[in-house]
């Protein structure tokens, strides 16, 4: 009995430490977010969403009826949790202190983003893991192979197979799995999915598809209206919202960002190194690479990554108006635009990064690693030789969830800001528009 009442006292000594140092990590990132110069009106919901799920460490705002899901991968169409009456959240995680309760549990070279999560569902302590009914597990690596078995000790778990292939036959296993996930949340949430409900949630997950290609048309206007450092908070947000307050509240920045071009208002009057950051993963609160680009005089002016403009960019094309056809459409859209390194060929990411490069006019492309990410980082020598064509000069940053190498990222992105600015045109001076 004293050693199970040593044990409880311990145990919540370490809840409290994890709890004080997992907010006080997490509120130094929402600080220096806010501080950065220029945030467009509205700003403050998705600030708040963030901050209300690692900062005051609750749940995601619906009503207490309402079931969530835990999705681990953009694969994981977010229509067929709607159409089930749930709320899909997205679990893959950046922070920094679960991260170190996970390399305890996890293999020295699992890389982070898993770490993060299994220390997170091992403390059992964050709202958004302990309250999902179910958790769908994509096995894009192996990586999110081990931690599917990990969680499935806690919760209820599905995984699902990802081909390494985009043919028809890929597509039609893919919705043969799809149609077993609908049965599953069915069983789950009590709720059938029909083809009211299906269409129901193409519609809520439409209009935030629509409020995010007028974000991007806004964002990619030259000279800039908002910061990348803010773009991916807001996209980061997506992962904890309802899609449909998700799309009201980006509404409200358009409509911000809109008045600052009719204004002739921008982000800043000096030209400044466009970027452009692909790569693993950038998953709040390891914002540490989009903020030091912007902290050491670039600017972050666009993303390929999963948590930013990727997760949500392809909308579904339905050309057969049953549930077959969405469900198709749903397969369609996960599998074949997905510029993921999970798949085989993955010539279709080079056509994307040069789409993007052009769109944004980039100046240089960083390439984020996350320590133990074999598949981005295999891709890394394939994207080198298409950027080296093209005379965009890139670099490879290696990281982890921690703040040990920050000194060392920032001596090197600073290197690569000067490398670009020595081969830009020098600056003419424009009058004609004012910095925010
Ligand atoms: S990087 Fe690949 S595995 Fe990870 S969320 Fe994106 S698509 Fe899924
Ligand atoms: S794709 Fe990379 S970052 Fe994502 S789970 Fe696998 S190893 Fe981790």
């Amino acid at each position: 009995m004293i050693t199970s009442s040593r044990d409880q006292e311990r145990k919540e000594r370490q809840d409290k430490r994890f709890i004080s140092k997992e907010t006080q990590t997490t509120a130094k990132y929402l600080r220096r977010i806010e501080e950065l110069s220029g945030a467009p009106e509205g700003m403050k919901t998705f600030l708040d969403t963030l901050r209300h799920i690692y900062v005051d460490m609750k749940g995601i705002d619906i009503p207490s009826s309402q079931k969530t899901i835990g999705t681990y991968c953009v694969m994981v169409p977010q229509e067929l949790i709607y159409a089930a009456g749930a709320v899909p959240v997205k679990l893959c995680s950046g922070n920094y202190t679960a991260f170190f309760i996970g390399d305890d549990i996890t293999p020295r070279d699992a890389c982070p983003l898993v770490k993060a999560v299994a220390g997170f569902k091992h403390t059992g302590l964050m709202p958004i893991y302990e309250n999902c009914s179910m958790m769908i597990v994509p096995v894009t690596c192996d990586c999110k192979k081990k931690i599917a078995g990990m969680l499935s000790d806690y919760c209820n778990v599905v995984t699902m197979h990802i081909p390494t292939t985009k043919n028809d036959d890929d597509i039609d296993e893919y919705v043969m799995q799809l149609y077993d996930i609908c049965e599953k949340l069915e069983s789950v949430t009590g709720n059938r999915i029909t083809y009211d409900t299906l269409s129901g949630a193409f519609y809520k997950v439409g209009r935030a598809q629509y409020e995010l290609s007028e974000f991007i048309r806004l964002k990619k206007l030259s000279p800039y209206l908002i910061r990348g450092t803010h773009a991916m908070t807001i996209m980061n947000a997506a992962a904890y919202m309802h899609a449909e307050a998700w799309a009201d509240a980006l509404r409200s920045v358009n409509l911000s960002l809109s008045l600052r071009a009719m204004k002739g208002e921008k982000v800043t009057n000096k030209k400044l190194p466009r970027i452009l950051l692909t790569g693993s993963p950038i998953v709040f609160p390891n914002v540490k690479i989009p903020l030091l680009i912007e902290e050491m005089g670039g600017i972050f002016a666009g993303d390929e990554t999963c948590m930013g403009e990727r997760g949500m960019w392809d909308p579904p094309v339905i050309t057969d108006n049953s549930f077959d056809g969405m469900m198709r459409a749903l397969a369609n859209r996960s599998l074949r635009p997905c510029p993921c390194p999970t798949f085989a060929d993955n010539s279709q990411r080079i056509y994307r990064l040069k789409q993007l490069i052009k769109e944004n006019q980039i100046q240089g492309v960083i390439y984020h690693v996350l320590r133990g990410c074999l598949v981005y980082d295999f891709e890394y020598k394939l994207i080198e030789d298409e950027l080296g064509k093209l005379d965009i000069p890139v670099i490879r940053l290696e990281s982890d969830y921690n703040e040990e190498d920050v000194e060392q990222l920032r001596i090197r992105i600073e290197a690569f800001i000067e490398l670009i600015k020595l081969k830009q045109p020098p600056e003419k001076s424009s009058k004609s528009r004012r910095a925010l």
